[in-house]
């Protein structure tokens, strides 16, 4: 390419998210059974239809009483206080407690009309009768407030969220059995290259396994999309134009390889002709020759071919793009120096290790294992330098 390209070059990471999210879909919402929709994005925000606890309980195994009855007891000076009944999870106790009273009470009872306080088990002598002895007060802070968790009505999850399973749980617990989630995005996939092979094939000298599409399906469906698997594409125009042709029932086509200056990178060259390239290479290491662009309605997404690139450069710009949601970082005092150069961003595989974060040491682009060692991106601006013992941005990976 000597001419001036048609296209803009070198954008930088902010820039190429944008891009891809503003060609992407708007998604409709969907209701969807609870149970099946661990790692879906919820559409609307989620009010508690219930209160929890919906009674105050009791927060621990004990016996339920007035506090005031207990302010005296000390050791060597117990209180005595006479069983009157039994109040367990699922069967309150149907009395209330009077003066000098008390019932049994389990974790997550409801407390009884009268009772203000708990007293744990591990605390009480017991005649195995019908009396108790405390040999200290009685605590009011042992009980679970009745909505203390949540109220009917409050919002407790926002729109936009994952519903992690942590999150799921929460939705249940709300009262939700359906929940409005976005609609998954459609992504299609595909690899290329001469020279990759499927698990399980022999490999011949200079072949190598598709690692980038297994990890890049894995990441899709992580990002909550639904993805269309159309397999592995020889370096061969003919098979690539069909193979994005294949993809054009879907929302976005992500690809893996042929997008840098070789002979055999078609990607580029084949937008070029028959569909349209919205930016070519951002200003990031590793993943510096990304691809954006489209064939009819369909966006397309290039990512580069070596492994770590490919990955990166996915978590990085597409997965946010796809989800909406920015990429988790915090701040650590960086053990190691690292560096970027003038021109673009570095993501650097770092180990956090005692609160700090050092240099795995191997950055080759290839060194797909550097990934699964290193666990965290450590992000430098362009042009920065950062000393051991300054503060750096890290991504989990
Ligand atoms: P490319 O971007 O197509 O020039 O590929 C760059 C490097 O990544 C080459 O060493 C390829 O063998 C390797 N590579 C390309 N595609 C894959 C893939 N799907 N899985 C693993 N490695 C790949
Ligand atoms: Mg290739």
């Amino acid at each position: 390419m000597t001419e001036r390209p048609s296209f803009p070059m070198n954008v930088t990471v902010e820039q190429a998210r944008q891009m891809l999210a503003d060609l992407l879909p708007v998604r409709s919402a969907e209701q969807v059974p609870v149970q099946q929709a661990a790692g879906r994005y919820l559409a609307a925000d989620l009010p508690a239809l219930v209160s929890h606890p919906s009674a105050t309980e009791s927060a621990l195994d004990g016996i339920a009483c007035r506090e005031a009855d207990t302010l005296d007891a000390a050791p060597g000076r117990p209180v005595r206080l006479q069983v009157v009944g039994e109040s367990r999870a699922g069967v309150p106790f149907s009395g209330s407690v009077e003066t000098g009273c008390c019932v049994r009470i389990y974790t997550g009872a409801p407390l009884p009309p009268g009772a203000d306080a708990i007293c744990p088990v591990e605390q009480l002598q017991d005649d195995g009768l019908d009396a108790v002895w405390l040999q200290r007060p009685a605590s009011p802070g042992d009980v679970r407030p009745e909505g203390g968790d949540f109220r009917a009505g409050e919002v407790v999850l926002r729109a936009g969220q994952r519903l992690t399973p942590s999150r799921l749980a929460l939705a249940v617990s709300l009262g939700h059995a359906l929940v409005p989630v976005r609609a998954q995005l459609r992504a299609a996939l595909f690899s290329t290259g001469d020279e990759v092979r499927e698990p399980g094939e022999p490999l011949a000298p200079g072949q190598v396994y598709d690692s980038n599409r297994h990890g890049l399906a894995a990441m899709l469906h992580e990002a909550g999309c639904e993805v269309l698997d159309l397999g592995h594409a020889p370096d061969s125009l003919e098979v690539l134009s069909a193979r994005i042709e294949a993809a054009g029932g879907a929302d976005v086509l992500i690809t893996s390889g042929g997008v840098s200056m070789g002979k055999y990178d078609f990607m580029r060259d084949l937008l070029l002709e028959h569909g349209r390239v919205s930016f070519w290479k951002v200003r990031m290491r590793p993943g510096g020759p990304a691809l954006l662009g489209g064939w009819r309605g369909l966006p397309v997404f290039g990512l580069p071919g070596n492994p770590v690139s490919s990955l990166v450069v996915f978590q990085v710009i597409v997965r946010p793009a796809l989800t909406g949601e920015l990429p988790f970082t915090l701040r650590l005092r960086a053990a190691t120096p690292f560096r970027a150069l003038a021109d673009r961003a570095a993501y650097w595989r770092g180990v956090i290790e005692g609160g700090t974060v050092r240099d795995y040491g191997q950055q080759g682009s290839g060194v797909l294992r550097s990934l699964s060692e290193a666990g965290a991106l450590v992000i430098v601006p362009e042009g920065q330098a950062v000393a051991a013992g300054d503060e750096v941005e890290v991504m989990l990976f």
